[in-house]
């Protein structure tokens, strides 16, 4: 495009016709992006940004693959569609190579999006527990700051009170409990107020609402969206326990943890448990495609085998597990294991935090770094004494000033009440060195520039 004119016009064109997501329209802020490679897009004023965000958290393996968009063409061209009420090759070889990724013993059911695999899971745990006898178990226990999705039930789920105002009533049955924050409240659980030790909460809640009515847990692996909160290593051990002594099912979200993002193929693998259910979605197919997954352990899946009328899942979906889609799922995988993406987050992940922590020590608003591989988090604060969230203001400063510089950051959105003040990294696992230095040089300019001028 690059005319002046052209981008001004597409500009009104998109205000009349295009509704966005998350934002009021604000042409200053909108980014129309025409090309990408690698870490990097182009906008249409031939601008370049590094997308330090891999778009929402999803292009694992970096823009401009051809050989993904070939292996989606090559399946269309053969058989672009076809329902999973019945089956088809591309389907079945998916299932079971993310069969073999989780370790065996899991079957898979195909969606297209993050909010749909948490429903599909929700449905399979209640199911699940009728088909088994426990009748009451319908209650879905969550934590506060997590995002689950958008749909009644994936927002029911989601701990962000400020995504819910004004769509309410949603979905009823959910529970939220506190969120693990190890920098709030250290890994030393004494020293967190009572009702902030963050397994017993669960263990209490679980208790107080009665075992029986409990269907599942919902957690992310480290709650990335609301604020990449590091959980004590052993706190997933025992949620996982806590939810077997209250015969809860433990539904782990990986539609961001998954394909890598924190350094392993998914974020539960770091913390040594075997969900029941799993949900997958984004670097699936690195967002090329629409698709997304919620493995359920086999036990799981032959309860649903009864010879009543209604046993069986009666859950379906037009699109979800579409051929293209998966046999670009199965070349993605191909491309991260070819390329050892996932070690490679880990190391320039580690890189970077360390680089991060030790170039902003002095710097009077950063109140922590943290993270696992590529999913970086840096807590913004007024002051490392009383840990007071810095303000909004302050924050979209810094990030104003990252993309002035070509480079698009994030943050956990205007969704956390009070708690607006963590900064995200979370790039294309692929990005070249200089992609890595270029992200903690910009960074950190724009934070040591906040903290000499305000
Ligand atoms: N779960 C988590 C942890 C997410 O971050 C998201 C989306 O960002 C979702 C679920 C919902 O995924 P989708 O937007 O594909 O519906």
């Amino acid at each position: 495009m690059q005319k002046s004119t052209d981008v001004r016009d597409a500009l009104q064109k998109d205000e009349a016709h295009l509704w966005h997501s998350m934002k009021p329209f604000n042409p200053e802020a909108t980014i129309i992006a025409e090309e990408a490679k690698g870490a990097w897009i182009s906008d249409a004023n031939g601008k370049k940004y590094l997308d330090g965000m891999a778009g929402l958290w999803c292009v694992n393996a970096g823009y401009g693959r051809t050989e993904l968009a070939e292996a989606a063409y090559e399946q269309l061209k053969k058989l672009a569609y076809f329902p999973l009420t019945q089956s088809h090759l591309p389907a079945i070889q998916l299932s079971e190579k993310l069969n073999d990724m989780l370790g065996g013993d899991y079957v898979i059911f195909f969606s297209n999006s993050g909010s749909e695999a948490n429903e599909t899971a929700f449905k399979i745990a209640r199911q699940y527990h009728q088909q088994t006898g426990s009748h009451e178990r319908y209650k879905i226990i969550s934590r506060y700051r997590a995002y689950h999705g958008n749909t009644m039930g994936s927002l029911a789920a989601t701990g962000q009170a400020q995504r819910k105002y004004k769509y309410e009533p949603l979905a009823p049955g959910f529970i939220h409990v506190p969120p693990p924050d190890t920098y709030r409240y250290p890994e030393d659980e004494n020293a967190a107020p009572a009702e902030l030790k963050s397994v017993q909460a669960i263990d209490q809640t679980m208790t107080w609402e009665l075992s029986e009515t409990i269907a599942a847990m919902i957690m992310e692996p480290i709650i990335t969206g609301g604020g990449i909160l590091m959980p004590p290593e052993s706190y997933m051990k025992g949620v996982k326990e806590v939810c077997k002594k209250h015969g809860a099912l433990l539904i782990v979200d990986e539609v961001i943890c998954g394909f890598g993002r924190t350094g392993k193929a998914f974020g539960f693998m770091n913390y040594g448990v075997k969900p029941d259910i799993i949900t997958m979605a984004k670097g699936i197919t690195s967002a090329y495609l629409p698709l997304s997954a919620t493995a359920v352990k086999k036990e799981i899946y032959e309860a649903f085998k009864g010879t009543e009328e209604y046993d069986y899942f009666r859950h379906v979906n037009t699109f979800g597990g579409n051929p293209a889609a998966c046999a670009l799922a199965l070349k993605n995988i191909e491309i991260f294991e070819n390329e050892k993406l996932f070690e490679r987050s880990n190391e320039v992940g580690g890189q970077m935090k360390s680089e991060l922590t030790s170039r902003l020590q002095h710097n009077r608003y950063v109140g922590s770094v943290r993270g696992k591989g590529l999913l970086i988090g840096i807590e913004l604060v007024e002051s490392k004494v009383t840990k007071k969230p810095l303000d909004a203001g302050l924050v979209n400063k810094v990030m104003a000033g990252c993309k002035e510089k070509g480079l698009i950051i994030g943050k956990n959105g205007a969704t956390v009440a009070g708690y607006n003040n963590v900064l995200a990294i979370s790039p294309p696992l692929n990005l070249e060195e200089e992609d890595a230095v270029f992200i903690v040089d910009t960074v950190v300019g724009e934070l040591n520039g906040i903290a000499e001028t305000n």
